[in-house]
C-alpha cells in the first residue's frame, strides 16, 4: 500500500541524497535492480499473471508490483487457481490462489517492531474475526513465528510516493502469504504512528495475504492519482457478485493507495470476503 507524498515532491532534490544514502545502508530493504534490469521474459510472466509491469521492481525474494504486492519466482511460474470477482466498476478483486483447508486458525507474529505495531495487529485481527469467516486469526505464542510474520523495513519516499507496507498472495498449496513488511521510516507514519492508521494498512496487507487484489487494479489512478494504469484482466474467469452496486465506491479497504486515514471494510468488501471465505 502506498501514500501520495507531497513533501517528497517539494523537496525531492534535497531529499534524494538522503534517500539514496539511507537505502544504501539498508541492503535488505533496498530494491536491488530497477525495472530495466527485469528481463523481458520475466515481464511477460508478470503480464500473463494479470499484473502491470509499470514501476515493477526487483526486490529481495521476487518482484514488487502495483506498489505493494510481492510476486515470488514461484508465483511467476505456478499455475494459479484464479477467479476474477467483479463487485462494481471500481470494486474489482482478483484472487490468484486462495487460502485452503478451511476452517482453520492462522497465527500471526510481530517481530522487532515497536509496541504500537503489535497493538495494531491485534486490532486488525479483531476486525477480521468479527466477520465470522471460516478462518480466524490469532497471535502466535510469544517468541514463535506465526504463519504470517509482520516485520519492519525502512525506506524513504520515492517518485512522489512512499510504500507503507507490502505483502504477497497465497501459495499454490493454499497457505496465506507468510510475511508482511511495514515501513518504519518516519515519512510513512510519523514519529508516533497512529494505531488505527497502522491497523487499516495491516488490514489491507492481510487482504493480499488471503488473495485479494487491489479494488482499483483496473485503474490505479482512482486512488493513487497520476497516470491511469490498466493492466487488463488477463485470462482469468469473471464472477459477478449479485446485489452489489454498479457505481464507484471510494471506501474499499483494498484500494491501491491509502487516504492517510482509518479505512476499513465497506459493505461491498464484506460481500466479497463473505463470498470467498464465509
Ligand atoms: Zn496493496
Amino acid at each position: 500500500m502506498k501514500k501520495f507524498n507531497l513533501f517528497s515532491l517539494a523537496v525531492a532534490g534535497m531529499l534524494a541524497l538522503c534517500v539514496f544514502g539511507c537505502q544504501k545502508k539498508d541492503a535488505a530493504t533496498t530494491a536491488t535492480a530497477n525495472q530495466d534490469e527485469i528481463s523481458a521474459a520475466t515481464k511477460s510472466q508478470i503480464t500473463s499473471l494479470g499484473f502491470s509491469t509499470e514501476n515493477a521492481r526487483k526486490v529481495a525474494g521476487g518482484y514488487l508490483v502495483e506498489g505493494d504486492i510481492l510476486l515470488s519466482e514461484a508465483n511467476l511460474t505456478e499455475k494459479a487457481e484464479t477467479a476474477h470477482l467483479s463487485v462494481a466498476e471500481t470494486e474489482q478483486y482478483r484472487t490468484t490462489n486462495l487460502v485452503k483447508a478451511l476452517p482453520r486458525v492462522i497465527t500471526i507474529s510481530v517481530t522487532n517492531l515497536p509496541a504500537v505495531y503489535g497493538n495494531a495487529v491485534d486490532a486488525m485481527i479483531t476486525r477480521y474475526n468479527n466477520l465470522g469467516l471460516r478462518f480466524t486469526f490469532q497471535r502466535a505464542a510469544a517468541g514463535t513465528t506465526g504463519q504470517i510474520n509482520v516485520i519492519g523495513f525502512n525506506e524513504g519516499p520515492s517518485g512522489g510516493y512512499i510504500t507503507l507496507g507490502s505483502s504477497g498472495f497465497p501459495t499454490a498449496s493454499g497457505n496465506p502469504y507468510s510475511e508482511i513488511k511495514m515501513n518504519t521510516n518516519p515519512a510513512a507514519y510519523g514519529a508516533n504512528p497512529n494505531l488505527l492508521y497502522l491497523t487499516s494498512v495491516l488490514q489491507h496487507e492481510v487482504g493480499h495475504c488471503i488473495g485479494f487484489r487491489h479494488t482499483d487494479y483496473s485503474n490505479r489512478a482512482y486512488s493513487c492519482g497520476g497516470t491511469a494504469v490498466n493492466e487488463g484482466q488477463s485470462n482469468v474467469g469473471a464472477i459477478q457478485i449479485p446485489g452489489t452496486p454498479s457505481g464507484p465506491d471510494a471506501a474499499s479497504f483494498m484500494l491501491a493507495c491509502s487516504n492517510g486515514g482509518d479505512r476499513t471494510f465497506n459493505a461491498n468488501d464484506v460481500k466479497a470476503i463473505n463470498y470467498l471465505y464465509k
